[in-house]
């Protein structure tokens, strides 16, 4: 199973809540990763950095503002 990754666009927030299209978890994570982010649940990849913001796997749930 390949994994199809795309970018968030127009992120302004810190964090942004990412929904796992493989369990349905939703995880909060910070927007701007320096390393792979995997699933709490079921350990899936969810987010990969790229230079200026995250791809996904999954699907954006939301943002948060703190
Ligand atoms: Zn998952």
């Amino acid at each position: 199973m390949a994994d199809e990754f795309h970018k968030l666009k127009n992120v302004d927030s810190s964090f942004v809540k990412i929904k796992c299209k493989n369990c349905g978890n939703e995880q909060i994570i910070y927007s701007k990763i320096s390393s792979t982010v995997v699933c709490n649940i079921c350990g899936s990849t969810l987010a990969k950095p790229t230079g200026s913001t995250l791809e996904t796997s999954g699907e954006l749930a939301g943002t948060v503002k703190l």
